[in-house]
């Protein structure tokens, strides 16, 4: 029998493959490889997507939030409030710029900052606020917002894993004053290498980043700000724009997909199931679970892991090591046990396959072995 992997790029590939190699093609006789109309019409129809007047594309996810910083001037003495839990990029690129990550907890229901905790971290010296849609459900911008106006902070949007999610309607990437999305290949928007992009409803913030992304140049041979090179290729904006079309589909896909684990795992002893929270419509950029239980020092999430992998049944752990814990960010002097919730998450998610083109008949294997190999591993 065939494994089932955590996502499969090949099958959504053969469903779009007539199209994505006639663009391709057609970049390498343009020989235009760098800019060019692929990449203005991609930022136009991703703007237009969104839902705001401009999306400016570069390198990454990592580069389209490290500009938006860079862009709101947000540096050293700048505290900046984000998520305890989610990828290195996040609180990186706070770092990189000099200023300084100021983790708060999650809500374990949707593994999003949690609100409460957000509004308690607000200090004289904070600037911004960083919420990340964690694998595809959005934050509640409403609320998220609110206390952004009361304290005059700014919103940065990571949307790295959200694209086309929705919050009361409205896409995310469209609330803060900048959303930042990642193309990397396994994000629900995925190009064939990086990409990233930023959106804004600020047309003098869009040119900001317009010359910092392009060496700080506001004219040609003219720096006259510390820039950096960041660009999305033609090759991949050509790929975007085909893609751009089904992406819909596929988040409908995704939520199906998402529904039917839901039913299937509902009741089903020491698994919390991912819900969308009210207001929200999720991507499900992943579709993680909670196990609970396991001995001391002993998380039930692994042994079950390692027991679905030699049944075929790849899953993820996204992400074990919270943010306030990793190595790079030793010196703010956080501690193991400080945000509780996060570092309990960690030893509990476990993402299951989940890709537009996973088929049911897959999604029932992964169900059964979950439901076995749960049987052996004693709750503890
Ligand atoms: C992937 C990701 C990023 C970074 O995107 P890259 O394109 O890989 O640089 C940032 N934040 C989150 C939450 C991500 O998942």
């Amino acid at each position: 029998m065939n494994s089932i992997p955590p996502l499969d790029l090949t099958r959504q590939y053969e469903t779009i493959r007539d199209r994505v190699n006639a663009a391709v093609l057609d970049i390498l006789a343009s020989g235009r490889y760098i800019g060019g109309s692929a990449v203005d019409r991609f930022e136009e129809r991703f703007a237009e997507y969104i839902g705001v007047p401009e999306a400016v594309s570069c390198n990454s996810g990592t580069d389209a939030l490290f500009l938006a910083l860079r862009a709101l001037d947000i540096g050293p003495g700048d505290r900046v409030i984000t998520t305890s839990f989610s990828f290195i990029a996040t609180s990186e690129v706070i770092t990189a710029v000099g200023a300084t990550p100021v983790f708060v907890d999650i809500d374990p229901e949707t593994f999003n900052l949690d609100l409460d905790r957000v509004e308690a971290a607000v200090t004289p010296d904070t600037r911004a606020i960083v919420p990340v849609h964690l694998f595809g459900r959005p934050v509640d911008m409403t609320g998220l917002m609110a206390i952004a106006r009361k304290h005059n902070l700014i919103v940065i949007e990571d949307c790295a894993q959200a694209t086309g999610a929705t919050w009361e309607g409205k896409k995310v990437g469209s609330f803060g004053d900048f959303g930042c999305f990642s193309f990397f290949p396994t994000k629900n928007l995925g190009a064939c290498g990086d990409g990233g992009a930023v959106t804004t409803s600020d047309r003098a913030l869009a040119e900001k980043i317009r010359v910092l992304k392009n060496h700080g140049q506001a004219g040609r041979y003219n720096s006259e700000v510390l820039g950096i090179n960041s660009r999305l290729d033609a090759v991949q904006a050509a790929i975007l724009n085909v893609k751009l079309d089904d992406l819909d589909g596929w988040n409908d896909r995704r939520r199906a997909i998402a529904n039917r684990y839901g039913q299937m795992l509902e009741a089903v002893p020491g698994v919390i199931p991912p819900r969308d929270c009210a207001g929200g419509r999720s991507v499900w950029n992943q579709y993680t679970i909670r196990v609970e239980g396991g001995a001391r020092g002993e998380s039930r999430r692994d042994r079950l892991r390692a027991d679905l992998q030699k049944r075929g049944v790849s899953t993820m752990v996204y992400y074990p090591l919270p943010l306030h814990l990793q190595g790079v960010h030793r010196d703010l002097g956080y501690r193991k046990g400080q945000l509780p919730i996060s570092e309990q998450i960690g030893n509990q998610v476990l993402s299951l396959p989940m890709f537009p083109e996973l088929s049911e008949e897959q999604q029932d294997r992964v169900v059964y072995s979950l439901k076995d190999c749960l049987e052996s591993v004693a709750i503890g």
